[in-house]
């Protein structure tokens, strides 16, 4: 294996936990035995040491400066995923308030998210994209919010179905965003948001570590009497050493956010890259509507998962055996849709879109 070798690595389209930058994965390793300066590896120190608290600042102070995090929010690295901050959402922003959760249900994730809602107080759904499978997303500045929602809650990406806002909503309510898998993809405007969380598994790092940025007004909602893991002021107040925090995911993740920053050159940067990446295996559908079905209206395609479908069962599996003959894997599409997704995250070198689009060239020229 040469330094310049791939070391056999495939193009791989995993929805999550998905592709990460080859020079994280290679600065990991070499200091997983050993931490320049401090003599053990990051897998053996305590959560408290010195070591250990300069990657958390550090970690917090990039992440701060990535996403422009304005003044008067805080930062929170947790545990339990995205779908805990389904329940830690409602039981600290709505139970015990005679108020109103509003949802906005564009896909899988968001309908996950209201059933954990309903269980700790009222909520209303602005719009549910259901009848048209998921496929399309509504105009957020026409649903009729209340400004006296306890708060309003939307996916900024959903995952499955791959359909994605544009931008970002101007509501008076607080607006809770769910971007797992859009985190760190592109420039966010943090300050028209409440709160937003992110599992880091899908575009930010490895599995184990969720991040929530939250505005600081919010955090004193949540009665004491939640367990204390469940209470985000507690997660706040100890900078998420309240307990033993996930110690390697948030040291990787930080160096992801340094890789964002000092390779890739910001988000703006990310941004563009990704949508050219997108616009790849976009124009191939477009170009081969009976080929290749999209399943999200133009408008609102992901940028992150691109997901279609072919004419017939023989077809599908024809076209992932093509894939993975060119080193293209993990491209089926999630069991609830069927399909092919296409998981374009950050990490997702052009050279595997590329990859990807010559083989959707050729099976079209053989099956249009
Ligand atoms: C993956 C995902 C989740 C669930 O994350 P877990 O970490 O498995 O709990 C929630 N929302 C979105 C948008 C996701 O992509």
């Amino acid at each position: 294996m040469t330094p310049n070798s791939n070391y056999g690595r495939v193009y791989n389209f995993s929805a999550g936990p998905a592709v990460l930058p080859v020079p994280v994965l290679e600065q990991v390793r070499d200091e997983l035995l050993c931490l320049p300066g401090v003599g053990s590896s990051v897998l053996e120190i305590s959560h408290r040491s010195k070591a250990f608290d300069q990657i958390l600042d550090q970690t917090l102070a990039d992440l701060r400066t990535l996403l422009q995090i304005p003044e008067g929010y805080s930062i929170a690295f947790l545990q339990g995923g995205s779908r805990l901050q389904f329940s830690m959402i409602p039981m600290n922003l709505l139970r015990g308030t005679d108020k109103t959760a509003e949802y906005i249900v564009t896909g899988t994730w968001g309908k996950s998210a209201l059933a954990e809602a309903k269980k700790e107080g009222a909520t209303k759904v602005l719009w549910d994209g259901k009848e048209g499978n998921y496929s399309s997303l509504p105009n957020i500045d026409e649903l009729g919010s209340s400004a006296d929602a306890a708060y309003v809650h939307l996916t900024s990406n959903e995952t499955i179905q791959g359909v994605q806002f544009a931008g970002d909503p101007a509501l008076a309510a607080p607006v809770v965003c769910d971007c797992s898998s859009d985190f760190l993809s592109r420039p966010v405007d943090v300050s028209k948001y409440g709160l937003i969380y992110a599992c880091a598994q899908k575009n930010a790092g490895p599995a184990g570590v969720t991040a929530v940025i939250i505005r600081d007004d919010l955090l004193a909602r949540g009665s004491d009497d939640l367990p204390g893991y469940l209470l985000y002021r507690n997660h706040v107040d100890g900078k998420s050493c309240y307990n033993t925090p996930p110690t390697f995911a948030i040291y990787v993740m930080g160096l992801v956010i340094k890789w964002l920053i000092n390779d890739i050159g910001g988000l703006d940067k990310m941004a563009a890259a990704n949508q050219a990446k997108a616009g790849l295996l976009y124009s191939l559908i477009d170009q081969y509507p009976t080929v290749f079905q999209g399943h999200a209206e133009k408008g609102v395609r992901s940028m992150m998962n691109v997901t279609f479908r072919l004419p017939s069962d023989e077809l599908q599996a024809e076209f992932l055996a093509a894939a993975k003959a060119a080193n293209c894997t993990d491209l089926k599409g999630h069991r609830s849709v069927g399909g092919i997704r296409a998981s374009i995250y950050n990490a997702m070198p052009t050279a595997g879109v590329e990859t990807l689009a010559s083989v959707m060239r050729d099976f079209a020229a053989k099956h249009a």
